[in-house]
């Protein structure tokens, strides 16, 4: 066998010190190849995106598992342990491994038409079924105007306590004519559960340019406080469906991420910081933030800048826990929408953009028009609407 350090002639010690120092960089250049070859990958090609998830998703749920031991044997040991059933402020906290108490009404809670309906009743029920099919919208609306009482223009409130919550549900729109009736099918039984006072607003995009979520939300927003003093907003996907009615769709002291399990990330967090798909602000947190951000132009990026925006601002956000915050989402393609490849850089400078970008640089021209179900809000979307100030 050939000896190495003979043939270099060198020491023990700096044979050690070559091993050593060879192995690191090698590792080093493997790190760095490994990562550029996954950018581009990601950004060649974009289902890549949603491949990566799924794999960094099996690693959480190892991670998860392996923790959830860790509690069961702490649990075990500890006997001063609590079972608390309190929210976590984010997706890390271990408190949703644990059995919750029930803590619901009982089925004769009586209400009273000046108390505010209380947040746990008896009509929440847990899991849901959760139907795909296809649904013409006008059967959706003679069912819910009809017989579930909701009012032509989409809002509805009970009768036999006080809401606590006075809620406009945010849609955006652009293409999903199938999706919308699905939706409400779903929602408007579970909010009636819930005892809220509710609204929904969809607000659709014309014209060619890329799809602008965030604007749309910023535009549903201002235009839902002109007709109510509404105190909570849900931003809501069309697509997404909840799988259970005691998701409670109220606001609190801070933001709230609703859809923390989706059944296309296997009903996992895909990342910490994740804020897409359904959440809600009051109308105070949302001016404090300054709203979302106009400058995301296609799919991808402004929920992540609602998450820097909602920390700069010193709030958490909060989610519901278990399987409670599980969401079904309705499969389809992406119809031409293009993923906004520059959200990177912008993401960068999230701060900075802060106070520049979002509700007070906002200008549009809406065409609104009332349906049985909802309110319509159409509005063509131009970068130019939207001017930011170098930063
Ligand atoms: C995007 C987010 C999206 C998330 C999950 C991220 O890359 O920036 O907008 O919600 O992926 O799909």
């Amino acid at each position: 066998m050939v000896n190495w350090r003979r043939l270099l002639r060198m020491s023990n010690r700096s044979f050690l010190a070559f091993i050593f120092i060879f192995s690191m960089s090698t590792t080093c250049l493997y790190f760095i190849y490994v990562s550029i070859t996954l950018n581009s990958i990601c950004l060649l090609f974009p289902s890549a995106n949603t491949y990566f998830f799924m794999v960094q998703a099996q690693g959480i749920m190892l991670r998860d598992n392996v923790r959830t031991i860790g509690q069961m044997i702490r649990l075990y040991t500890n006997k001063n342990s609590t079972l608390n059933g309190t929210d976590y402020p984010d997706g890390t906290n271990s408190s949703e491994y644990l059995a919750q108490p029930t803590t619901y009404l009982p089925e004769n809670f009586t209400y009273a038409q000046n108390l505010p309906c209380p947040e746990r009743l008896p009509s929440m029920k847990g899991l849901m079924e959760v139907n795909m099919t296809e649904v013409p919208m006008e059967v959706i609306e003679m069912k819910f105007s009809k017989f579930f009482g909701v009012e032509f223009g989409g809002q509805w409130k009970p009768k036999d306590c006080r809401p606590r919550w006075k809620v406009a549900i945010l849609i955006p729109f652009r293409n999903r004519h199938e999706h919308l009736p699905i939706l409400f099918q779903h929602l408007i039984p579970m909010l009636q559960r819930q005892r809220l006072h509710f609204g929904f607003y969809v607000i659709e995009q014309s014209g060619s340019q890329p799809f602008n979520r965030a604007m749309l939300f910023n535009v549903g927003f201002m235009e839902a406080m002109k007709d109510l003093d509404w105190d909570c907003l849900i931003f809501h996907d069309v697509d997404h469906i909840p799988e259970n009615d005691r998701n409670y769709y109220g606001c609190g002291q801070m933001p709230r991420h609703f859809a923390a399990k989706l059944d296309k990330y296997m009903y996992i967090l895909p990342y910490s910081e994740f804020f897409g798909g359904v959440s809600g602000l009051t109308v105070d947190q949302f001016w404090k933030i300054n709203g979302f951000p106009n400058a995301f132009w296609g799919w991808g990026g402004e929920d992540d800048d609602l998450w820097n925006r909602v920390q700069y601002a010193d709030l958490n956000v909060t989610r519901p826990e278990g399987e409670i915050g599980k969401y079904k989402s309705i499969p389809h393609h992406h119809r031409g929408e293009v993923q906004f490849l520059g959200r990177y850089k912008l993401l960068r400078y999230s701060k900075e953009r802060q106070h520049l970008d979002g509700l007070n640089n906002l200008h549009y021209s809406p065409h609104i028009s009332l349906s049985s179900l909802y309110k319509n809000i159409s509005v063509d979307l131009y970068p130019e609407l939207a001017p930011i100030t170098e930063y």
